[in-house]
């Protein structure tokens, strides 16, 4: 806009803010000024001038908020989105900073250019209000005034600042995207594509914000979307009507009402953020939720609380599961002898006790702990705590060049344990720097996810029985570093650049209903047992082929034959005992051998060489290569080896003894394995998530190789200094 145009600045605010006061300081007009709310219903305008430019000024109705419940509200909104100002001079009460700022959130998503002019700061100061205003600049990312209109003072600062604001953006920013919780955010994942595609309304709204007003229900905007495309609109209405129903069971609550507390908590959590200083006597006129946030999110006392309740997690998870584990193991036992015992062809009985039952059955033996996992993480979740996490997380994500909003994503991908990188990498969509997001994307694999889990169970129930929970707990807090560690050298290097502000949303604690925490875990553990039927019985029959296949030549056999017949002749003499021994160390040889000459094991032991220095032998190189294609195979594939290449076809111990009693596993190389599953190349799906995400190719093949050399490397150092 060139300056001998006329600029459209609008005026909005709460009622009873002062903008009608301002108004008529800017134009001269003399409008009616009430001191109650609701004097101005129709938006009236008036011309001002200030350094020689002329202005058109829009008085908007006064509005707590913008959800079309009332007309002036349908007007705010109208004007805002139709007549488009080129900026928007928002006029704040700041002695009621929360409650005001409630509508500038609602803009700030809307995508409209503001200021905030922080008007009746004489009321502020007289009630020993201390607002910091460069901070709350920062936060923001708006420019903000401090005002007295009715002195006139600030007044001008905030138009002009207006009109450049007009002159940058033409009317259209980027708009705010805050988290609406877990349940809300994937909704929106799925609605705002469809918005997107079928242009609904997207002249005149960002595609985010219309799916958003399809979730609070918004009459006005659904009623103009289904007029403008039917069948877009109706997939809209069917997500909303998932989600709300999904809302009631778990929380008993409606989207509405979630996404209400979610604006609440960015606010209230901008405030705490160093804007307003917040005295102990005010403090303890707070809500419940405050005072209870003033101890958990302490600066010092918060991280020791939040490692106690991660460690007693883990606690929990493993003390009481292991009652239950050891039941899902007799059981997958029990079923091995009976396939074995029961199917004749010996192809068809290897494939059925080696791949299926040993391979899915050591996956699906861990859910019993898995659930217990998932019960308490959604207790975490449902009760609000897990918003707290991010909050406490966000000073520290800062230094590592990541932004505040990371954390959700970092969270989803198993931050706390128990999560998956596909969806997380898909929730850094909330991320509006491209630098900060590609650097969360490329970092979220490094998190203990649910298929990484039965690895780190099975091997530190093995190695350290005595202390497996703190390992369990070590790792995950591994996890994190390693991301951070990364997130920086990426941000220093390939991805440079500025940081961005960010507000974390704090919602209120609310007491976990038992249904809903119910609801959670079972649909995170049928995930993991529907992967652990489809995906991971997929791939585990398909290395079970390539495990048994090409098979020793013939001439193999018939060595061990005659070695066989030898032997008997040469034996003869020998107790039945020393014979037995020596047969079967014979045909122990042959099937391990056979699995060496496998496809599978060729190429395990193909690369040996390579992974030696970390101590992995060539049956982990075939897990390990299992493993990109879905972390869980590294365990099915390493059941399904073991049963393989078995002293004893029948015998039936579990993966855990067979691997207890083999010498060539050690406390060295069974961490350097756990330090490699923590951090090497992303499963199969999350690389093409990443490629997807991110928009290039060389980002999903970093992904593969960077990560596979970081984690080499650790697991060899690993190996050889705890070997030393
Ligand atoms: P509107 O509803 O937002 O248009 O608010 P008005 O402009 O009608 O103002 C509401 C009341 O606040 C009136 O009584 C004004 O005189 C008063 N007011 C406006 N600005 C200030 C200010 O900066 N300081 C103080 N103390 N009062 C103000
Ligand atoms: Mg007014």
């Amino acid at each position: 806009m060139s300056s001998d145009t006329v600029s459209v600045i609008a005026i909005a605010g709460n009622p009873n803010s002062g903008k009608t006061t301002a108004f008529n300081r800017y134009t001269g007009a003399r409008q009616h000024v009430g001191n109650y709310p609701g004097i101005t219903v129709e938006k009236k305008g008036g011309t001002a001038h200030i350094d020689g430019k002329e202005v058109t000024l829009v008085d908007l109705p006064g509005t707590y908020s913008l959800t079309a419940y009332s007309m002036e509200e349908v007007v705010a909104r109208r004007v805002l989105a139709e007549d488009r100002p080129g900026a928007v001079i928002d006029v704040i009460n700041a002695g009621v900073l929360d409650r005001n700022l409630y509508l500038s959130v609602q803009m700030m998503e809307m995508g409209i250019p503001l200021v905030l002019t922080l008007n009746m700061m004489d009321e502020a100061e007289a009630e020993g209000l201390n607002i910091n205003i460069k901070r709350l600049e920062e936060l923001t990312g708006l420019k903000c005034f401090p005002a007295v209109a009715r002195k006139g003072e600030g007044l001008d600062d905030s138009l002009r600042a207006a009109l450049a604001l007009a002159e940058e953006t033409h009317g259209r920013t980027n708009p705010l995207e805050i988290s609406y919780g877990t349940d809300l955010d994937n909704s929106l994942l799925d609605m705002t594509p469809i918005v997107e595609n079928a242009k609904l309304l997207t002249d005149m709204y960002p595609s985010r914000w219309v799916a958003l007003k399809f979730l609070e229900g918004d009459k006005e905007i659904i009623h103009r979307a289904t007029m403008a495309n039917k069948e877009a609109s109706d997939k809209l209405i069917a997500l909303t009507d998932k989600v709300t129903k999904h809302l009631k069971d778990t929380l008993n609550t409606y989207p509405e009402a979630v996404i209400a507390d979610y604006r609440y908590g960015w606010i209230s959590s901008l405030l705490r953020n160093g804007v307003l200083e917040i005295k102990d006597d005010v403090l303890e006129r707070t809500a419940t939720s405050d005072k209870v946030d003033a101890v958990l999110t302490h600066r010092f006392v918060g991280p020791l609380i939040l490692i106690g309740i991660l460690y007693l997690m883990y606690y929990i998870t493993i003390e009481v599961g292991n009652i239950p584990l050891g039941w899902t193991q007799t059981f997958f036992d029990w079923l091995h002898d009976l396939a074995g015992d029961s199917i004749q062809s010996a192809a068809l009985r290897s494939l059925v006790t080696d791949g299926v039952i040993s391979g899915v059955g050591s996956v699906l033996g861990f859910v019993p702990l898995i659930i217990i996992m998932f019960f308490l993480i959604s207790i975490l979740e449902d009760s609000g705590y897990m918003a707290r996490v991010a909050y406490m997380m966000d000073r520290i994500f800062r230094i590592f060049g990541l932004h505040g909003a990371s954390i959700m994503p970092f969270i989803i991908s198993g931050g706390i344990a128990g999560g998956c990188a596909v969806p997380g990498v898909m929730a850094t969509r909330t991320l509006r720097s491209p630098r900060e997001r590609l650097a969360t994307i490329l970092t979220v694999p490094f998190m203990m996810c649910g298929a990484k889990i039965p690895v780190f169970l099975l091997f530190t129930s093995i190695f350290f029985k005595q202390n497996q929970a703190f390992i369990m707990f070590s790792f995950t807090l591994l996890g994190w570093v390693a991301a951070l560690l990364v997130a920086r050298l990426l941000r220093s290097t390939l991805i440079r650049g500025q940081a961005t502000p960010f507000v974390m949303e704090l919602p209120p604690y609310r007491l976990p209903l038992l249904s809903g925490v119910l609801i959670h875990t079972w649909e995170r553990a049928w995930q993991y047992i529907k992967k652990a039927g489809t995906v991971i019985l997929g791939i585990s029959i398909l290395i079970w082929a390539a495990m048994t296949y090409p098979g020793l030549p013939e001439s193999y056999h018939q060595n061990i034959d005659s070695q066989l017949a030898l032997m008997a002749e040469n034996t003869a003499g020998l107790p039945e005992d020393a014979h037995n021994l020596i047969s079967t160390n014979l045909e122990n040889s042959e099937s391990s051998q056979a699995l060496r000459m496998s496809y599978a094991g060729r190429l395990g032991t193909f690369i040996e060489p390579l992974t030696k220095g970390a101590g992995f032998n060539w049956q982990t190189n075939i897990a390990l290569i299992g493993g990109v294609a879905a972390k869980e195979v590294v365990i099915s594939t390493l059941g399904t080896a073991y049963s393989l290449g078995a002293v004893d076809p029948d015998d039936s111990s579990s993966l855990q003894q067979r691997i207890e009693a083999d010498p060539s596993w050690t406390m060295a190389n069974s961490m350097a394995l756990l330090l490699f599953t923590l951090l090497y190349s992303p499963c199969f799906v999350t690389l093409v998530v990443i490629k997807q995400e991110s928009g290039k190719w060389r980002w999903l093949f970093f992904s593969l190789f960077f990560n596979l050399t970081l984690a080499l490397v650790v697991a060899t150092i690993a190996n050889q200094v705890l070997s030393a």
